[in-house]
C-alpha cells in the first residue's frame, strides 16, 4: 500500500509543528514548510525520521508568494510524492488599532492567513481531483467567526478563510475531497508571546475551560478530522475551551 503523504505549512514550531507530529506518529509520510526558522525545522525533520521511522521532507518556502508556492509544490511532486493530506496552517498575526496599520501590513496579513490558503490549494488540487482522494484541512481562529478588536485584519483574513473553505468544500465534494477548517481559541504558541502576563491571565479568566489550549490538542483534532467520514465537509470545527 502507498505510504501517506501530508504536507503541513507552517510547521516549524507552534501548532504546524505539532500537527506534524502527529501525522507522523499515525505513520504518514511528513512535509514541513516555514519561512525563515530553517534551523528549528531542520531540527524537527531529524526527530521525526529517527522517532517514527517515516520519511521527512522540509521546505524552506514563504506560501504568501504565489510563485514560491507554486515552486515548492512542483518540488514536493518530483523529490518525495503526491499529497494525500493539507494542512494550510502558516498564519502570522497582527495586533494593533487599525489606523495605525499601514496598507501593506494589511496585505501581509491578508497574504499570509489567506491567499495562502489558495495559493497551496491550487497546486494541490488537481492531483486530488484526478485520483479522487485527498483531504484539505484549514487552521482558523475563532476571531474569524466573531471578529477580535485591535485584530480587524485577522479576523478579515481568518473570516475570510472560513467562507473559501465552505466554498471549496462544495466545489470538491463530488471529487470526494472533503474540506474543513479548525477555528482555534487561544492556543499556547509562540503566537501570543506579545501578551503580558496580565493580559494572559485576563484572557484565562474569560476561557471556561480555564486554561489555554495546546498546540498538541490541536494535532490531534487534525488527525481525527483526516479520518473522519467523507460526508464531513466545509465545516468550522471550533476548539476554544468554550470560550465563544
Ligand atoms: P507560530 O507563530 O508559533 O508559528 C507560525 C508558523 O508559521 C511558523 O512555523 C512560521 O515559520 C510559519 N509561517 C509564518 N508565515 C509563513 C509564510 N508566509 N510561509 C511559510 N511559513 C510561514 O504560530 P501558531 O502555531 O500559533 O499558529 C499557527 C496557525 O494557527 C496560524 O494560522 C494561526 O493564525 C492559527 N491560530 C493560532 C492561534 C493561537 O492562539 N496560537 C489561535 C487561532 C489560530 P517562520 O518563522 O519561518 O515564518
Amino acid at each position: 500500500m502507498k505510504q501517506k503523504i501530508a504536507c503541513i505549512t507552517g510547521s516549524s514550531r507552534g501548532i504546524g509543528k505539532a500537527i506534524a507530529l502527529c501525522f507522523a506518529q499515525d505513520g504518514y509520510d511528513v512535509v514541513l514548510n516555514c519561512r525563515n526558522s530553517i534551523s528549528q525545522m531542520e531540527q524537527l525533520k531529524s526527530e521525526i525520521e529517527t522517532t517514527y521511522s517515516v520519511r521527512c521532507m522540509g521546505i524552506c518556502a514563504d506560501v504568501s508568494v504565489p510563485e514560491q508556492a507554486a515552486h515548492m509544490f512542483q518540488s514536493i511532486a518530483s523529490e518525495f510524492g503526491e499529497i494525500d493530506v493539507l494542512v494550510s496552517n502558516a498564519g502570522i498575526s497582527f495586533f494593533g488599532l487599525i489606523s495605525d496599520m499601514t496598507p501593506l501590513e494589511w496585505q501581509n496579513v491578508i497574504n499570509t492567513n489567506l491567499s495562502s490558503a489558495f495559493y497551496c490549494c491550487k497546486e494541490i488540487i488537481p492531483s486530488m481531483v484526478a485520483k479522487k482522494s485527498g483531504r484539505i484541512l484549514m487552521i482558523s481562529s475563532i476571531w474569524g467567526s466573531c471578529g477580535a478588536s485591535y485584530e480587524a485584519a485577522y479576523s478579515a483574513a481568518k473570516g475570510g478563510l472560513n467562507t473559501f473553505t465552505k466554498a471549496l468544500a462544495k466545489e470538491l465534494a463530488p471529487s470526494h475531497i472533503p474540506v474543513n477548517a479548525i477555528a482555534c481559541g487561544v492556543i499556547d504558541t509562540e503566537m501570543n508571546a506579545h501578551l503580558t502576563a496580565e493580559e494572559m491571565q485576563a484572557l484565562i479568566d474569560e476561557i471556561p475551560a480555564c486554561r489555554l489550549g495546546t498546540p498538541e490538542e490541536v494535532g490531534q483534532l487534525a488527525l481525527l478530522l483526516s479520518k473522519a467520514p467523507e460526508y464531513l465537509t466545509g465545516q468550522i470545527i471550533t476548539m476554544d475551551g468554550g470560550l465563544l
